[in-house]
């Protein structure tokens, strides 16, 4: 990318003054938002204080360029069309603490893990979203947390608060705001040296596998396949096919998203590209509204209704047909492929019942969004060991029934949307390599929010995934 090729202007925070050449719907403007319900926000305490780390926040460089989302939209185009599919993975909670090499090293090398086996499972181009480089904000199902007969403020995710058990930790700080985007910075600049640099070059395809995962049976599957790629590289050189100058073969992009939580954030990371005539949020290539902001005049529906970039949608058992139908005619009035990413997270067993109506629905009003698959959040529950945990078994069955739908429906089913690790953590119940039975999970049980797939358990969904995208 060439400076020339940046036609971004700084947006003034304090009005949101609208650039003239438009973008956005007829009344929009980049603080639209503000005056409509924001559920989930943290109670800032210093409204001043606030305010000036949003004007400092709009006059930082952008995170991401236009160009690069709308590349994203035009995957997510083809992705639409039946012709690739979407793999978003990550944190439930990303760490300021764990952007760093090693922990983005460890993030990217299980999401090439799982995109590869998907690609070489079914044959199609596989569209690799993070959940990374800016997951800081949580939504919370208590606003407070009590411990002993002492309640504070629930934790928030690092852009808002810290997590320990005290008051001074749980105060909203809005000078993490400023922090998410150093450490969102320093992370992007990681994973773009490690996605252009080699390290996601195919020739490593082994070297992806760590030696605790090589012990589980799916780890042994995935030398297999990895064997094969190899072995295809080889045969291509053999017949004369430059490997070395294919680009695709040594590099990869992986796009960042996160939840669009925090609409000062967000607001202070939009800019108004004057060659495109339009407004992105900078802050990552794909935003997506959560299960419990997606409210259709509330404030995080009105901010991205007029940003270019994609935007996802937690699809929750709650959704009615009626409602999603109006959210998608304000996120996606043109109608326009690659624009809208419908996640559903129902839970195993509910899929059935309720997905067919809210496919017709949307099919019928003349969308065609991207559908993934969270098998995550309709699954989460309480073990009796009193750890927040999912089972495997669940995450794999709500997939299943994703694709059954999907195939009778007559539709694509168009990714999935996964919170995993690189990491040998032990969040998630199942998975073939030493069984994590309940009694395990307080042996290493990481997470800053919700469960997550350790690496063995995430090939071994691959796997899966694979075989129903072939079927
Ligand atoms: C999440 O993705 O971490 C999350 C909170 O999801 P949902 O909004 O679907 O509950
Ligand atoms: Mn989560």
């Amino acid at each position: 990318m060439t400076a020339s090729d940046t036609h971004t202007t700084q947006l003034a925070v304090p009005d949101g003054t609208r650039t003239a050449g438009g973008g956005g719907p007829a009344g929009w403007s980049p603080d639209s938002w503000r005056g409509r319900p924001a559920a989930q926000q943290p109670d800032w305490p210093d409204p001043e204080e606030l305010r000036g780390v949003e004007n400092t926040l709009a006059l930082r460089p952008p995170l991401v360029l236009p160009e690069e989302i709308l590349d994203l939209r035009r995957s997510l185009a083809q992705v639409a069309a039946g012709e690739g599919f979407l793999l978003q993975a990550g944190d439930c909670a990303e760490r300021f603490g764990s952007c760093t090499e090693a922990g983005v090293r460890g993030k990217l090398r299980v999401i090439l893990q799982v995109a590869i086996l998907l690609t070489y499972g079914s044959g199609l181009p596989v569209v690799k979203v993070g959940r990374i480089a800016g997951q800081f904000g949580k939504p919370r199902s208590r606003p407070t947390e009590t411990v002993d007969g002492v309640e504070l403020p629930a934790f928030r995710g690092d852009i808002v608060n810290r997590p320990e058990f005290t008051a001074e930790a749980r105060r909203p700080d809005a000078g993490r705001l400023l922090s998410a985007y150093h450490h969102a910075s320093a992370a992007l600049n990681v994973l773009r040296a490690l996605t252009l640099g080699g390290y996601a070059d195919l020739g490593q395809v082994h070297d992806w596998n760590q030696e605790f995962v090589r012990r589980s049976a799916a780890g042994q599957r995935y030398e297999t396949a990895a064997d094969d790629i190899t072995r295809a590289l080889r045969f291509m050189a053999a017949c004369g096919v430059d490997t070395r100058s294919q680009a695709a073969l040594h590099q990869v992009q992986l796009y960042t998203s996160h939840e669009a939580l925090l609409p000062q954030y967000e607001q202070a990371l939009i800019r108004y590209d004057e060659k495109r005539r339009g407004w992105f949020d900078t802050s990552a290539h794909m935003l997506w509204i959560g299960d419990r902001t997606r409210r259709l005049d509330g404030a995080h529906v009105e901010l991205l209704a007029g940003v270019d970039n994609p935007v996802g949608v937690k699809v929750g058992p709650s959704t009615g047909a009626a409602d999603l139908r109006e959210l998608c005619e304000r996120l996606d009035p043109d109608r326009a492929p690659g624009r809208l990413v419908l996640i559903s997270r129902l839970g195993a067993g509910r899929g059935g019942e309720l997905l067919p109506p809210l496919l017709r629905a949307v099919r019928d009003a003349g969308h065609t969004p991207v559908w993934a698959c969270d098998p995550m959040h309709g699954n989460t529950f309480v073990s009796e060991s009193g750890y927040k945990t999912r089972r495997l078994s669940d995450i794999t069955t709500e997939v299943a029934e994703f694709f059954a739908v999907h195939r009778e429906e007559g539709l694509h089913p168009g990714g999935i949307h996964l919170e995993l690790t690189g990491d040998d953590v032990t969040e998630c119940l199942g998975g073939d390599l030493d069984e994590v039975l309940d009694t395990h999970l307080a042996s290493r049980y990481e997470t800053a929010c919700d469960p997550r797939l350790n690496a063995a358990q995430s090939i071994e969904l691959a796997f899966r995934v694979a075989e129903f995208l072939r079927e």
